[in-house]
């Protein structure tokens, strides 16, 4: 339960108790007595009453008479008119009945309780909507509900230096430095600088850390705000984020302004459901509405970092807005081993350390890949106690980073292990013998984190912009091998192949519907999966091919893994040996290296 709604609980104790109270005061005055006047009369009559009090109501002649009798008890009566009653005791009775003076109006319960009630129920409001606002993270009171709560930093810390790699992609920010630096020099030949910069790339590539190196190059002040901050619960909230912003950073120009995962806000417009996201589109108009507004060379730079350009709405991409698009590419081999040498600058590493190798094996990996792949090594490292990090700890860190941790405490039948050394070693004979993909760096057939009975790790030995069919057509082979290898050796299959079987199917179908690579298909695109975050639109959305094709659709996707299963089957039968061996060494070893591997092809 969270501090919040703990304080909520409160809140709703103090109202119960204010109730309570003002039930309890409007009581006060009408205390039940079942005293009649009947028996009132009939004990004046018998000379027991000794003194009469008589307290009138507001609202007149009513009133209440307090009795005392001779033996000193007292009781109390209602009376619906107080002025008979007074002469009827001096008349009649001789006593001189005490009268007090008609009360004011209990001004407690008619004026002051309401107020306070409305003071309270507003004090009350106010605080849920602080605990809501502490809650979305910022932090803020109620009275800056609609600030921009953008974190502001003077650029100073991170520079370019600590960028690495991104060669074009500094080179592209230059100039956009340098204007920072000292906008008058453009100015002065009418030189138009872009307002606002998109960087486009996968997550962990370095775009946050580019935005916020070039206000640190530029020495400038860096408003940074995240797309999320905007969409709020409040209609209109964002938009007055937004305007804020722009104002706060006005004042402060030249500077940056950098929105991160601006695809919150700046999705297509006109794709939600039942019009649930007129705030988003509201305060996307406004971002737009300040982006025109100021002018070209006021030195404010809006920087802006996606990950998923296509689903920006077009808007945000004309001239005078982001015109300038850098896509911030995952680093190639030199780029990596850059990126390396700058993490490991406070990571003392032993003479074994070949950054330049480690660079050659981790194709894919983004800058954050490869420095949470130092991070974890320097972890391991810390584990035993030695103050810096061998190549051994990389290699571990290296498997926990791309496959998730060995998990040797789990307990597994023989005849588990014996099934899972087989489908390793198919797998990995397909990676060793096809041509384009592979080769194996390990198979194993310890646990992993991720659920997996064991794995074979290939090494991606080129960087490639694109894969050939071929190639596609290998990695299905590739992943149905373990299933293949299991049928061989047991006559019967399990379902530890699913995810295999799902990846290949994957792969057949992309080939089919997105890279026209089958005759039959011919060169259509009939892939639809890329409008899926659009769920408004994918239920309004009806299939663009006909049933016809889709079946054929089908049937290629079919016939492809049967040719591929066909293949691979027919590899791992000529290699039958070599699967026993390598099993064999499996169950023995539970994890073996890849010259251990390829020696088994030498006997
Ligand atoms: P993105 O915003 O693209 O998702 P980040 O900029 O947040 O990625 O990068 C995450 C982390 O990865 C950075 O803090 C940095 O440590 C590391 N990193 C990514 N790219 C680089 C790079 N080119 N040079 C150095 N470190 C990098
Ligand atoms: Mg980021
Ligand atoms: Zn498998």
């Amino acid at each position: 339960m969270g501090k919040s709604s703990k304080g909520i609980n409160i809140y709703f104790l103090v109202i119960a108790i204010l109730l309570l109270i003002t039930v309890w005061v409007s009581n006060m005055s009408e205390q039940t007595d079942s005293y009649t006047r009947g028996e009132f009369i009939e004990q004046l009559e018998k000379g027991e009453v000794v003194y009469v009090e008589i307290h009138p109501n507001a609202e007149v002649p009513t009133g209440t008479l307090l009795i005392q009798f001779k033996d000193n008890s007292k009781k109390t009566l209602h009376v619906s008119d107080v002025v008979a009653m007074q002469e009827l005791l001096t008349t009649e009775y001789q006593i001189d009945p005490m009268v007090e003076d008609v009360p004011q109006e209990n001004w407690f319960l008619s004026d002051i309780l309401p107020i306070l009630l409305i003071l309270i129920f507003g004090v009350f409001m106010f605080a849920m909507m602080n605990a809501q606002n502490a809650n979305s993270g910022g932090g803020g009171k109620m009275m800056n509900f609609g600030k921009s709560r953008a974190r502001v930093s003077t650029g100073g810390e991170i520079t370019l230096k600590d960028v690495a790699g991104l060669r074009e992609e500094k080179e592209d920010m230059e100039e956009i430095v340098d204007f920072l630096k000292c906008p008058c020099k453009y100015t002065k030949v009418g030189a138009r600088i872009p307002k606002g910069v998109l960087l486009e790339g996968a997550p962990g590539t370095g775009k946050t850390l580019l935005a916020k190196a070039i206000a640190g190059e530029a020495n400038v002040p860096f408003f940074s705000i995240s797309g999320s901050d905007f969409v709020e619960m409040f209609v209109g909230v964002g938009a007055s984020r937004v305007r804020d912003l722009f104002a706060e950073a006005k004042k402060n120009a030249p500077c940056i302004v950098f929105i991160d995962e601006i695809d919150a806000v700046a999705r297509k417009r006109g794709t939600g459901m039942g019009g649930g996201h007129d705030e988003r589109e509201q305060t996307l108009n406004q971002l737009l509405v300040e982006m025109d507004g100021f002018g070209t060379n006021e030195g404010i730079i809006v920087m802006a970092a996606t990950n998923r350009v296509d689903i920006l709405d077009p808007a945000i991409l004309r001239p005078g807005r982001f015109d300038r698009k850098i896509s911030v590419q995952t680093p190639d081999v030199g780029g990596r081993e850059e990126i390396l040498q700058v993490h490991a600058k406070d990571k003392p590493l032993a003479e074994d350390v070949d950054l330049k190798q480690i660079a050659q094996t981790t194709a894919g990996f983004t800058g954050a890949d490869l420095e949470n792949l130092l991070n974890e090594s320097a972890i391991l490292a810390a584990k035993e106690d030695r103050a810096f990090i061998v190549q051994e700890d990389i290699k571990k860190a290296f498997i926990k980073v791309g496959i998730g941790a060995e998990k040797k405490s789990r307990i597994i039948s023989d005849k588990e292990k014996k099934i899972t050394a087989y489908h390793e070693a198919g797998h990995a004979i397909l990676f060793h013998v096809l041509p384009d993909v592979g080769p194996v760096y390990t198979v194993s057939i310890i646990p992993t984190g991720l659920g997996a009975a064991g794995y074979t790790m290939p090494l991606p030995e080129r960087d490639e912009m694109f894969n050939t069919k071929g190639k596609m057509l290998q990695d299905i082979m590739v992943s149905l091998g373990g299933r293949i290898a299991e049928e061989i050796i047991f006559d019967d299959i399990t379902t530890g192949a699913s995810s295999d079987i799902k990846k290949a199917t994957k792969v057949a179908r992309a080939m089919v519907t997105r890279f026209g690579m089958s005759e039959n298909i011919g060169v259509i695109n009939y892939d639809e999966s890329d409008n899926e975050v659009f769920i408004g639109r994918d239920l309004a959305h009806t299939r663009s091919h006909s049933e016809e094709v889709a079946g054929a659709i089908d049937k290629e996707v079919k016939s492809i893994i049967d040719e591929c299963y066909a293949k691979a089957k027919s590899i791992i039968m000529e290699h039958e040996k070599v699967l026993h061996s390598c099993a064999e060494l499996l169950l023995a070893k539970e994890k073996i290296t890849r010259q251990e591997f390829e020696a088994l092809f030498e006997c």
